[in-house]
């Protein structure tokens, strides 16, 4: 989304941006999206939920993104809904598929199938196809995020950031095709009594359970729950209805009778019957990366921009470090202020 988004801005600033695509298509992990462009309420909350992020990037986004999805809908993007649905959170939801392609058409020149050589505004998508092939996770997002903006960076004098082993992860039941991405995610954490293979409790989950997805050992465990969790809701679902997409996407649903442990007391199993879903950590997107300022000018060790090299979207690190937050909001509002910035 982020270079999109910067192409966009720089063509309605009269330049003559080329948008540099190394997948066959456009939208990297935006068009495989929920579609929520969501922000914490203020930036005391931001910090809270993140706090080993920077304040002044985080302010940014608090005080810029509401204007950026105002921007959209200039560029001809309604919103499906104006709400997340969730009230920790302020923001819009977007169908994926109509979002990028109103962005394609905002920035202009896209060329497929074309890795860059030399780039003026980095935005790569960070590095989950590496990190979850290094640690033998599953990967939840666009295959071609390698970190190639980071190395590009690195060899440039950039910094990095906090934060370089985490990610934004989801409990999926198995390997799924892109459509599945959002469907067969195993959501209900808060629900369940989360085990690892020798029946030992991995703990609780906050909100967004990707704290205790990045937890698993091993990227593994065991989510079971009683009758009373499946009737449950997960935003538009029950509890139920993701199980049966862990079973639809082949997963391991099984009685918990069929453990090869003793389940543990828990007053999470109150109502039998209980059902064992086997789930694996998925990576959607990186957490560290390049360091930049306020302005997306990448910086080095010593603080100093780069000349003429700018950072957005999940290249960029130091957002969202020891918490979670929307990774399109952190691309669409520094997409535009490199574009704005490079311009200058
Ligand atoms: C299933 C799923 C659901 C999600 N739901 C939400 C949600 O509801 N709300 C939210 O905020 N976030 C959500 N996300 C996360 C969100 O999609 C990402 O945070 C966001 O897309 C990051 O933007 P980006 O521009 O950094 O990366 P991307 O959108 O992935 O774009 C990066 C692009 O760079 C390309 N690229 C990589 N290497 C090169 C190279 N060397 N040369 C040229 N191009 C290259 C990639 O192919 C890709 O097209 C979700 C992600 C997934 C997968």
């Amino acid at each position: 989304m982020a270079g999109l988004a910067a192409g966009a801005r720089a063509r309605q600033l009269r330049a003559a941006p080329v948008v540099l695509e190394k997948g066959n298509r456009a939208g990297g992990s935006m068009l495989l999206s929920s579609g929520v462009v969501w922000r914490h309420r203020t930036l005391d909350d931001f910090r809270a939920e993140c706090p080993g992020g920077e304040a002044s990037l985080q302010a940014r986004i608090v005080e810029e993104l509401d204007d950026a999805l105002d921007w959209l809908e200039s560029l001809g993007i309604e919103p499906v809904r104006r709400e997340t649905g969730n009230p920790l959170t302020l923001g819009r939801r977007y169908d994926p598929t109509g979002l990028t392609e109103a962005l394609v058409r905002a920035a202009g020149d896209i060329r497929l199938g074309v890795p860059f050589a030399e780039a003026q505004v980095l935005a790569t998508g960070g590095f989950a196809a590496r990190l979850a092939r290094e640690r033998d996770l599953l990967l939840r997002a666009a295959p071609w995020s390698e970190g190639d903006g980071l190395a590009y960076a690195i060899e440039r004098g950039a910094a990095t950031t906090g934060g370089m082993d985490e990610f934004y992860g989801r409990a999926m039941p198995a390997a799924v095709a892109e459509a599945d991405f959002v469907r067969a995610s195993q959501l209900y954490a808060r629900h369940a009594l989360v085990l690892d293979d020798d029946g030992n409790e991995v703990g609780e989950a906050a909100w967004h359970e990707s704290d205790l997805v990045q937890r698993l050992p091993d990227g593994r465990a065991w989510y079971v729950v009683d009758a009373r969790a499946l009737r449950e809701p997960v935003r538009e679902r029950t509890v139920a209805d993701l199980v049966e997409s862990a079973r639809n996407a082949g997963g391991d649903v099984r009685p918990a009778d069929q453990l090869p442990f003793e389940l543990p007391p828990s007053p999470k199993l109150s109502e039998p019957p209980f059902l064992a879903v086997r789930v694996h950590a998925a990576v959607t997107h990186t957490t560290g990366g390049i360091r930049i300022d306020d302005r997306a000018r990448v910086l080095d060790r010593e603080g100093r921009p780069a000349p003429n090299l700018y950072a957005a979207g999940a290249d960029v690190g130091g957002i969202f470090t020891g918490g979670y937050g929307s990774g399109l909001a952190a691309a669409l509002v520094y997409g535009r202020i490199a574009a704005e910035t490079a311009l200058a």
